[in-house]
């Protein structure tokens, strides 16, 4: 008999996993959204919202053999996942990918898909009328907002604020400095080694003033806070013996596992592997995800299997300033504007997540 796989939520990991074992176990894939969210492109769409007709990719193709179930899981346990409703799913099993949240409009609160395009819109419409733009946090996602907006809106006064003393402190320096370069030419000011003290919101945009930690007071027509992800773990919390480490992530052993069940692995931005929350993460777990679940299905026991091991400090990274310029960290050396816009800053990997939800 076919083992039984559900996977929990069809982000990164969960849509690819759940494709890959398609012709080779039961797929279960338990997602509440309508649609996938690309969350690359959510930054550019800040300035093009039309993008959003491509980024957000309907899940209804994506299995031939399994299903997609339109639901919220609520409970774990040894033998399946129990949904909001009360259904159960029984599996064999369970792999657990639940992902993260960020700020408006960059991810949809919960399974608001309508919400996420109306957030857009008004985002957008905010900053067609800003003329100064405020951006705290300078991290992948506050660095390419400065610049997609730099690059389209070229007369709004942007100004980049972290409390590090340079941007992307735990990378080569080249990278950051590079960057930093980039965003001076394109007229954004850089704002380092401060912190905001009174950001009003911690998800949505707003207008008003910014007190910085050296006593400075900066006026904005519009702030972005760019904070970073929060994991969305609280569907572990029930399991025995699970530990949270940093942004609500939860700890996993080398087989990912979050828990003392053997047969529930945890990947992806949920899982603290010792990776990043990135996309980058998810395409190294995958293939070890896949070759273990494949594993499991012909009866190999775990512990037999090679553990995963994350990407340490050379893990990749690629930051694009628009669709033109840009910098990369490819693991041995730092990427200009030619190889970032080849690699990502042209069409940000739409076309490749759109083949995998099988749409033209
Ligand atoms: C604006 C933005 C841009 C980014 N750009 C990049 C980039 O260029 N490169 C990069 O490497 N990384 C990037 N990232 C990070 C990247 O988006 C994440 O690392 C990635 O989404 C993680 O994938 P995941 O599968 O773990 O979770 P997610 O993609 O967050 O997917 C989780 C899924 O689980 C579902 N879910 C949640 N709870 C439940 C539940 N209880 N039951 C069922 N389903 C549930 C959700 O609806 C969601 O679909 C970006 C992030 C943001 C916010």
């Amino acid at each position: 008999m076919s083992k039984r796989i559900a996977i929990i939520g069809g982000g990164y990991i969960g849509a690819e996993l759940a494709k890959s074992l398609d012709n080779t176990a039961e797929v279960t894939l338990i997602e509440p959204r309508s649609h996938f969210v690309h969350a690359p492109a959510m930054i550019r769409a800040v300035v093009d919202p039309a993008l959003l007709d491509r980024a957000l990719i309907p899940y209804d193709r994506l299995l031939k053999n399994g299903r997609v179930l339109r639901a919220r899981a609520n409970g774990i346990d040894a033998d399946g996942v129990t949904l909001d409703d009360g259904q159960r799913v029984a599996a064999d099993y369970i792999v657990v990918a639940t992902g993260s949240s960020n700020a408006t409009p960059f991810k949809p609160v919960g399974d608001d898909i309508d919400g996420l395009r109306q957030a857009n819109q008004r985002v957008h419409d905010q900053l067609n009328a800003a003329r100064r733009i405020g951006i705290v946090g300078a991290g992948a996602v506050g660095t390419e907002l400065a610049g997609e907006i730099a690059h389209a809106m070229p007369d709004k006064e942007i100004t980049l604020i972290s409390d590090t003393g340079r941007l992307f402190p735990t990378m080569p320096e080249k990278l950051g400095t590079a960057l930093a370069s980039k965003l001076r030419d394109a007229g954004v000011t850089l704002v380092l080694g401060k912190r905001a003290e009174n950001l009003q919101s911690l998800t949505e945009p707003y207008a008003g003033r910014l007190k910085l930690s050296d006593g400075s007071e900066l006026e904005f027509d519009l702030i972005f806070p760019v904070l970073g992800s929060r994991a969305s773990s609280e569907l572990l919390d029930g399991l025995p013996d699970t530990q949270k480490s940093t942004a609500n992530r939860v700890k996993v052993d080398r087989w990912l596992r979050p828990s003392s069940l053997p047969n529930v692995l945890a990947a992806g931005d949920l899982a603290d592997a010792g990776d990043g929350m990135t996309i980058v993460a998810t395409s190294r777990q995958l293939p070890w995800l896949k070759a273990t679940l494949k594993g499991f299905i012909s009866g190999k026991p775990l512990e037999q299997m090679k553990p995963y091991k994350p990407w340490g400090p050379k893990a990749p990274i690629l930051v694009p300033l628009g669709p033109k310029r840009g910098n990369s960290f490819l693991g041995l050396f730092t990427a200009g504007d030619l190889l970032t816009r080849k690699m990502k800053g042209e069409n940000l990997f739409v076309r490749k997540y759109s083949k995998l939800l099988n749409r033209a």
